[in-house]
């Protein structure tokens, strides 16, 4: 039988993060009258680390967590350069042990409970997350989870690589070392076709820890780096005695493990991403997001407690790419790039840069300096992978059409259309073509079925737009509009459950829609007259202007200020409208209806039916061709087909209207079903 415990708290693992979150908890005073549990399924009985972070003396890691410190180092020696003074900004040393050490004393004197076992399972239901090990259930309001993050599913961009290294705590015969000064980034040793370099943390003029680490896709080899060590030390200081040995492993990787699903479970330490991936550094960011812990308990706002974290600057996860891709692709160069930056930048400013304290003139003289070939193939390889594609192609395709329109306006429009005629057959149509598979049409009958029941609507509608043209179209307007939001915040995973997200829905795609006609405002408005047969609106520059001003500001409230989409696709939708000011309305409409709306559309449909795109493109492909024959139809109909005007323009519009019309009520039944 498993001993059952409920408790208001509960700390998974009692290391570096979790012991500075339980201390800080305990000063403050917020843990009193609290029910507490700590799991951790080691003993914590062994110095198995140590925390080295340099701090100016008045910060408040160091006010608080001075009893702790067992070193100091007021000066640097980096990669064989003079000696650098750093009084002002020290590097400070705590031996793990004596933070486990002091967090088990503020337990006893807490009486809290510690189960030595191992988290097996962590679950979680209305609101209590029930925490399994082999001998306890704790059921728990809230958990602190500093479990190691697992690179079990490194994304295909995601870059991993170790930083590990092998140390020999040393005793030599002689007074070798100045106990005020410590080795940092030494490259003067054998490289081994990795980034290899010596730290030396000397703690009196005999004793110091000197370290080999590699920055490398394979671990150090300890024999490997025993040897070079002991040859080092000989060389360098004498005979010596050894005192102990530390090996270790830090992932450093831009893999970001995400934010807890469960509104009540925190991810603390490496769990929170709080190592910095280009240096390993990581205990003083922990001790940073323990005081906002602190200060979030202690305002009592508990919403969203899964969500704490450190501010970030999104710049400096890039340049953490860029370093981690040029130490993974060419390992070689980083003894070149460290003892360039060493060289050309003083201490005071690297430390400030590795602490993302920098502005962004002071990152760009740093970068100046440094060897601009593999910084710039890097940035490049980090765009390719990171831009979509489709962007990527429209902006080509844009170009292509502007260089043409330069030499020949009418080459330029077939070009236009060519493009969207291809870019409609390959996803514009078949994104459509497939609704009779969403709704699990089973077997031939069901599939005649809809197929019918499909046909029908798309008839009705046709024959609305011969009688009643103007409501036909505001209808049209109103359901696209709903269709593109709904599609956009599907992408974005934001649930469309609540009143107010099927509002922004539809905000966003009416705001998406209007743009676009009112940067093509005399091509649209011929168009609309054509389809509506009335003069619904006629604007001048004005109007147009403040047209376009509305419709982008609509926009880009519901997407940043509801945080409804992330940066990235938001940038990207901003891209395609854009670019289609750059072209007419139809090919500035294809922009979006194709590169946007109906490739969404497609990833969603294949994702769902777990179908790859040339398998899903045969099951369009009858409806594709169908569709195209009721397009013929509809031009055959009004004597439009060899008639290049904008009448055939408005003839499309009313097509896509028309064959719209279900697909957009089925898609709805799609996501809805998903949502449930
Ligand atoms: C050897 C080494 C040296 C480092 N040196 C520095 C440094 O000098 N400066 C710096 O800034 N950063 C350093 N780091 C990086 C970082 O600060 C440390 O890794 C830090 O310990 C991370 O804290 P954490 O709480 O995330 O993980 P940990 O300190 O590893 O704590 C996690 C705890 O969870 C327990 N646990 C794991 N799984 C379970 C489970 N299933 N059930 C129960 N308990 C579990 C573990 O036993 C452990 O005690 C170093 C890292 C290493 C590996």
């Amino acid at each position: 039988m498993k001993q059952e415990l409920i408790v208001d708290f509960t700390f998974i693992g009692m290391g570096a993060s979790n012991c500075l979150i339980l201390k800080s908890l305990i000063e403050h005073g917020q843990l009193k009258h609290k029910n507490i549990a700590i799991i951790e399924s080691d003993s914590k009985t062994t110095n198995d680390k140590t925390y080295c972070f340099w701090a100016t003396p008045d910060e408040s890691i160091i006010g608080e967590l001075k009893p702790l410190i067992s070193h100091q180092y007021q000066a640097i020696e980096i990669n064989q350069l003079p000696k650098q003074n750093i009084i002002k900004q020290p590097y400070f040393y705590i031996k793990s042990i004596d933070l486990y050490n002091y967090a088990a004393e503020l337990i006893l004197k807490s009486q809290i409970p510690i189960f030595r076992n191992e988290v097996k399972d962590l679950k979680y239901k209305d609101g209590i997350a029930s925490i399994i090990t082999s001998e306890s259930i704790i059921f728990s309001h809230y958990v602190f989870d500093s479990r190691p993050p697992s690179f079990s599913d490194l994304k295909k961009n995601d870059l991993y690589l170790n930083q590990s290294f092998y140390g020999l705590h040393v005793k030599c015969e002689k007074a070798v070392f100045n106990e005020e000064t410590f080795q940092m980034m030494n490259f003067n040793v054998d490289q081994n076709e990795f980034t290899q370099f010596n730290y030396i943390l000397p703690f009196s003029p005999y004793e110091a820890l000197i370290e080999l680490t590699r920055f490398g896709t394979k671990k150090i080899d300890n024999a490997y780096a025993k040897s070079i060590l002991t040859d080092k030390i000989l060389n360098d200081f004498g005979p010596f005695e050894i005192l102990d040995e530390e090996t270790g492993c830090i992932p450093m990787t831009t893999y970001l493990t995400e934010a807890n699903e469960h509104p009540t479970i925190l991810n603390t330490g490496a769990r929170a991403n709080l190592i910095k991936p280009s240096t390993g550094y990581g205990f003083k960011n922990m001790f940073e997001f323990s005081k906002i812990v602190t200060h979030r308990l202690a305002s009592g706002d508990l919403n969203n407690f899964n969500q704490i974290a450190l501010p970030s600057k999104n710049r400096f996860k890039f340049y953490d790419y860029l370093l981690l891709f040029i130490l993974i692709k060419w390992p070689y160069l980083g003894k070149s790039i460290f003892s360039t930056l060493f060289k050309k930048q003083n201490i005071k400013t690297v430390f400030a840069f590795l602490d993302e304290k920098t502005s962004l003139l002071q990152e760009m003289k740093i970068f100046a300096k440094l060897p601009f070939k593999p910084f710039l193939c890097a940035a490049f390889i980090y765009f390719w992978k990171h831009i979509q594609k489709r962007y990527f192609y429209a902006t080509l395709l844009v170009l292509v059409y502007c260089l043409l329109h330069f030499f020949s306006a009418s080459l330029a429009k077939y070009f236009g259309n060519f493009a969207v005629i291809i870019g409609l057959l390959l996803v514009g149509i078949p994104h459509g073509a497939v609704d009779q598979y969403l709704q699990g049409a089973k077997d031939k009958k069901q599939h005649t079925l809809f197929i019918l029941k499909y046909l029908v609507l798309i008839g009705l509608f046709y024959l609305l737009w011969q009688f009643l043209p103007l409501l036909s179209f505001v209808f049209f307007i109103l359901y696209s509009a709903f269709h593109f939001g709904e599609s956009e915040l599907e992408d974005a995973n934001v649930s469309l459950d609540s009143i107010r997200n099927k509002f922004n829905a539809f905000l966003l795609g009416l705001s998406i829609l209007v743009l676009i006609v009112f940067t093509h405002l005399t091509e649209s408005q011929m168009i609309i007259l054509k389809m509506t047969q009335i003069q619904i609106f006629r604007f001048g520059a004005s109007s147009q202007y403040i047209g376009i001003t509305v419709s982008l500001t609509t926009l880009l409230f519901v997407m940043f200020r509801y945080n409804m989409l992330s940066k990235n696709k938001a940038i990207g939708i901003i891209t395609l409208l854009f670019l289609g000011v750059l072209t007419p309305l139809e090919f500035a409409f294809a922009l979006y209806f194709i590169g946007q709306h109906s490739f969404n559309a497609w990833q969603h449909i294949k994702t769902r039916l777990t179908i790859g795109s040339f398998a899903l493109y045969k099951k369009a492909l009858p409806y594709t061709i169908g569709a195209f024959v009721i397009f013929l139809f509809m031009l055959i109909y009004s004597n439009e087909l060899l008639s290049l005007n904008k009448n055939y323009l408005a003839h499309f519009f009313i097509f896509l209207a028309c064959i719209s019309c279900p697909h957009f009520i089925f898609m709805h039944l799609f996501y809805k079903n998903k949502n449930v």
